[in-house]
């Protein structure tokens, strides 16, 4: 049994997933120390009262750089390429204050919704040199607190047709660039730059995560590519996908097909649905096509997958708050996936993509950093179901972001208001005043 001072902290009554009962969580200088159905000890204690903890969202793929732009966009919101021209045009007047600032709000709704881990996808090119870049590794020193921020450069707009590219991204992966993306639909030479990209990455030993096959046409496909490259260099499990949108639009046997690609290469696929939904099908008049890779069916042929938020607030994606339980929500409804299924859109969010991303000491486990949130319902795919609010987080076992419950404000009978009480809370849960 521990004795008095082995905690610093202990959660009461966490449901955890895989145990059939509440949990006590006991933290011990940042990490957490164990996992009991009753811890006996005295330490500062934190009543969870039965709600759902998670080890925080990880989001695989946002962009940061040119997120909440919508103020400044004099253009008509089209497909895809009108976003990146307008985007493109946009960013030759980016500063890395002003990269800064609305990276900072991105981020700051992201660990307020739960999110603990993130990858950041960076744009590199001439236009915008390294400033943004500077941008995100001041993100990541300054928001270590609540978030884990790992940045991934790339050339949005090409490779081997935009010269200096290439020398740019050299130093920004000898500069503390994590991983290296890619865009090859946009490059004149597609093959040459996964070609170059993937030498780079074995070059600077960091994993590579495209953008890939984004739209409808099935005629072709990079996704080939990309799973050879990964199988002849040996980089298995260090290579993602994202949107890949193009797999919504093949009948079942080429998606079988495609699928055991996918998976005896190693290579992962990260959806995007605000965006996918937002800019794919433009050209239908009618019954227009969902665009939406159904993610949780390439988990049964044993792909890693996740659900992202790419954009928010800009040309490609003029929606979102950067939550990824509302897009893990928001997957499951385009993608039909019903409540048998909403455990493992939690995973889309979670597990999966620390896999993805090769996170080491992610999770709930005895060792590991203490981090976690509650969510404000028994079951975390009740809280998806429901899109139940984070109401706190913890990050190495400190407090990150608290989010008090909306009070209702009722008439009494005498048409006064009446004393307030806590709204939202789940009839479930007893009100503790733990939390
Ligand atoms: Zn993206």
């Amino acid at each position: 049994m521990p004795d008095d001072t082995a905690f610093d902290l202990i959660f009461r009554q966490a449901s955890l997933a895989g145990h059939d009962r509440p949990v006590d969580i006991g933290v011990r200088r940042g990490r957490f120390a164990a996992i009991a159905p009753t811890i006996v000890a005295d330490a500062p204690e934190i009543v969870i009262g039965g709600r759902a903890v998670l080890p925080g969202f990880v989001d695989s793929h946002v962009h940061l750089d040119k997120a909440c732009l919508l103020g400044r966009c004099g253009h008509l919101h089209g497909g895809l390429k009108a976003a990146i021209a307008a985007v493109s045009a946009m960013k030759r007047d980016f500063t890395t204050p002003d990269v800064y600032e609305r990276g900072a709000q991105v981020l700051e709704r992201a660990i307020a919704k739960g999110t603990t881990w993130m990858r950041g996808h960076v744009e590199i090119d001439p236009r915008v040199g390294l400033r943004s870049f500077e941008a995100l590794k001041a993100l990541k020193r300054d928001y270590a607190w609540a978030i884990d921020l790992t940045i991934c450069v790339f050339p949005q707009e090409g490779l081997t047709n935009d010269p200096g590219t290439e020398e740019l991204l050299v130093r920004a992966l000898r500069d503390g660039a994590d991983v290296l993306g890619g865009c090859p639909y946009t490059d004149t030479d597609p093959h040459g730059q996964i070609e170059t990209l993937f030498n780079l990455a074995a070059r600077f030993d960091v994993d590579l995560d495209f953008h890939l096959d984004f739209d409808l046409d099935t005629s072709w496909m990079h996704l080939d590519e990309v799973c050879r490259q990964t199988k002849r260099r040996g980089y298995g499990g260090r290579v993602a996908i994202g949107h890949v949108t193009k797999l919504s639009a093949l009948p079942p046997d080429a998606f079988a097909r495609a699928a055991d690609c996918l998976a005896e290469a190693g290579v992962a696929v990260t959806v995007l649905p605000a965006t996918d939904l937002y800019l794919l099908g433009r050209e239908a008049t009618h019954d227009v096509p969902r665009g939406l890779t159904p993610v949780h069916r390439l988990l049964e042929y044993g792909v890693t997958c996740s659900v992202a938020t790419n954009n928010v607030l800009n040309p490609f994606t003029p929606f979102g708050d950067a939550s990824l339980l509302r897009m893990a929500n928001f997957y499951a409804n385009v993608a039909q996936v019903g409540p048998e299924g909403f455990g493992g859109c939690i995973d889309l969010v979670t597990t999966l993509p620390a896999r993805l991303m090769n996170l080491r000491d992610y999770g709930i486990k005895v060792g590991n950093p203490a981090d976690l949130i509650v969510l404000d319902a028994p079951t975390a795919s009740e809280a998806l179901a429901g899109i139940a609010e984070p109401i706190m987080g913890f990050k190495g076992g400190r407090r990150s972001f608290s989010r008090p419950a909306a009070v209702l404000h009722a008439p009494d009978s005498t048409g006064a208001q009446s004393s307030s009480r806590a709204g939202g809370r789940s009839p479930l849960l007893r009100d503790d005043g733990g939390v």
